[in-house]
C-alpha cells in the first residue's frame, strides 16, 4: 500500500491577483483597467492626494484631461452607455 504523493506543484499563475510571486503590489490603471506594476508604468498622475499609474502615456493623457472621470466613485447618476 503506497501512498501516493503527486507532484501539484506546478507552474500556477496567478492572473487576478494584486501581488505578483514576490509579494509586490500591482496597481490598476484606472482609464484601461489593467494591472500593472508601478515600478514599469509608462507614467503616473497624483491626483487628490492618490497617485494613479497608467500602463501608457495615452492612458495618462486621458486622466490628465478628466481625472473627475476616472476617479469618482459610482453615484448613480444615470446611467452612460
Ligand atoms: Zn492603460
Amino acid at each position: 500500500m503506497g501512498l501516493r504523493f503527486p507532484k501539484v506543484y506546478e507552474n500556477i499563475k496567478s492572473t487576478s491577483v494584486f501581488h505578483n510571486e514576490r509579494g509586490e503590489s500591482m496597481v490598476k490603471d484606472v482609464v484601461c483597467g489593467m494591472e500593472i506594476d508601478p515600478k514599469t508604468a509608462a507614467g503616473k498622475s497624483e491626483y487628490k492626494g492618490q497617485t494613479y499609474y497608467f500602463c501608457s502615456p495615452g492612458c495618462k493623457r486621458s486622466f490628465d484631461k478628466e481625472p473627475e472621470k476616472y476617479t469618482e466613485q459610482a453615484q448613480g447618476h444615470g446611467n452612460h452607455h
